[in-house]
């Protein structure tokens, strides 16, 4: 579909005076979203999209949030494993998988990290045996991110040990709900719980759930990290959706659509909770506020974060350009998350000098902001700390960032690989951990 982003942005708007409606439930309003396509407008139009450009999907986000209506369900279900089902599934799985997916009825979580193999996560040791018409699924993942509210899993696990480590994985949508799953919530330094540990004891796949073959589980994998790559990085706009949650779990499909608006617009883009930090705007109304902007140095940092923005908002422009002329970037997504983790750290760094003293105050419910916010009068020390605590997090998920470094070198710029035999041994002649 060619089609130019105020194009893009008025057919949404259009579509959403026709269709809608605050009073509809989250369900019923997301069941229209996603089969009109709007939900998830990159993916092909065979699979519930629109075929758009990241770039216009962002426009279309933003159309959303501008007219009042209830975004996409967010979530790891639309971020990564819609797109990857839609490259790798075949069509009775995409028809299956991304349709519950974009309509919000089911909530995905990403069970790819081990104890033991995070970095290396092509070490990991959960094991699927095939029985029959099934696969059984043994071994520990963790770090999961919304598995407490996932009805369905991107799992990987090791279906055989005799070739090297990369090529004995397989990739499977694994349902949550079935006794061999346990789940175990993880806290925070932020006293929230975004993720998890989960055990997996003799859970069941059904066969037609492997998602791109016997053993290519790698290939499937580097997919989703792709997409999760090209998703979180600078400039590279967000799945971000509404303040409700999608799937069968959080309880908030049957409730009002409408209510989730006013949510979204009390908490303002880019609140920490969710994972971008605290606004340059918010920063920069905070300074004017308790007079840190007088400080040149304060004045000065606040300026470097405007241009990491703008760079990253060029590069995502730049690519968009020489994509329609069939061109690329090598190794854009792994720079535009390093250069996230940047943004970050100097929105923590910045965001605390201006903060001062308060910004050693911190309250970990809900309930303990509200008090503290009203002792100090300050209504975004809260959102500042919380988001210098979430800091941490993104220069490590999705690839830290020291294997971001790695793959520029190596795969970009073409330097010689570290030595080692993972690619001649077999996975079970490998040395392990533990
Ligand atoms: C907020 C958050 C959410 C997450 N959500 C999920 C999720 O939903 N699902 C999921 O599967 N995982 C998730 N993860 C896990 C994440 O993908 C891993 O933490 C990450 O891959 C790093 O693995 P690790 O923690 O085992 O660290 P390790 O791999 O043990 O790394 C430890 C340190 O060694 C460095 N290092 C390791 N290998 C190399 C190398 N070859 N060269 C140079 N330096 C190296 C690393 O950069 C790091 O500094 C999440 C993590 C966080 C922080």
């Amino acid at each position: 579909m060619a089609s130019t982003d105020v194009d893009v942005a008025g057919e949404v708007k259009a579509w959403l005076s026709e269709q809608w409606d605050p009073d509809l439930t989250v369900g019923e309003w997301w069941e229209r979203l996603g089969t009109s396509g709007w939900a998830a407008p990159t993916l092909p139009e065979s699979s519930y999209g629109r075929g758009l450009s990241r770039e216009e999907a962002v426009r279309v986000q933003q159309a959303i949030v501008e007219f009042g209506a209830l975004g996409a369900p967010g979530g790891l279900g639309l971020l990564l494993a819609a797109p990857t089902i839609a490259t790798h599934g075949d069509t009775d799985q995409q028809e299956r998988y991304i349709r519950a997916i974009v309509t919000g009825q089911a909530a995905w979580c990403q069970l790819f990290s081990e104890p033991n193999a995070g970095s290396d996560l092509a070490g990991l040791q959960t094991r699927a045996v095939r029985d029959g018409d099934e696969w059984v699924v043994n071994g520990q993942k963790v770090w999961t991110s919304g598995g407490q509210v996932a009805d369905m899993a991107m799992l990987i696990a090791r279906t055989d040990t005799d070739v090297p480590k990369h090529q004995g994985i397989t990739y499977f949508a694994l349902d949550m709900h079935q006794p061999g799953i346990e789940v175990r919530p993880l806290r925070e330094m932020t006293g929230r719980s975004l993720f998890n540990e989960v055990f997996l004891t003799d859970a069941r796949v059904p066969a037609d759930a492997m998602i791109g073959g016997l053993n290519n589980g790698w290939a499937v994998a580097n997919t989703t990290l792709a997409f999760e790559r090209a998703g979180l990085g600078a400039g590279g706009g967000s799945a971000a959706g509404g303040a409700a949650t999608p799937g069968s779990v959080a309880g908030d499909l049957a409730r009002r659509a409408g209510d989730f608006v006013r949510n979204v617009n009390q908490r303002g883009a880019g609140a920490p909770g969710g994972m971008f930090g605290a606004s340059e705007k918010l920063l920069i109304e905070l300074a004017r506020r308790n007079g840190s902007i007088d400080d040149p140095t304060v004045r000065q940092d606040l300026m470097r974060l405007h241009e990491l923005n703008e760079i990253g908002r060029y590069m995502s422009l730049r690519q968009k350009a020489l994509r329609s002329t069939g061109g690329d970037i090598p190794g854009l997504g792994n720079m535009a998350k390093l250069s996230m983790s940047q943004i970050l750290r100097l929105s923590r760094d910045v965001g605390l000098r201006i903060l001062g003293p308060l910004g050693t105050l911190f309250g970990y419910s809900a309930a303990d902001r509200k008090a503290l916010e009203e002792v100090t009068g300050e209504p975004g020390a809260s959102m500042v700390v919380e988001m210098a605590l979430f800091t941490q997090g993104p220069s490590i998920y999705g690839g830290t960032d020291e294997i971001q470094h790695n793959i520029l070198g190596e795969r970009v710029l073409g330097l010689p690989k570290e030595p080692n035999a993972d690619k001649t041994t077999a996975f079970r002649d490998l040395p392990k951990n533990g």
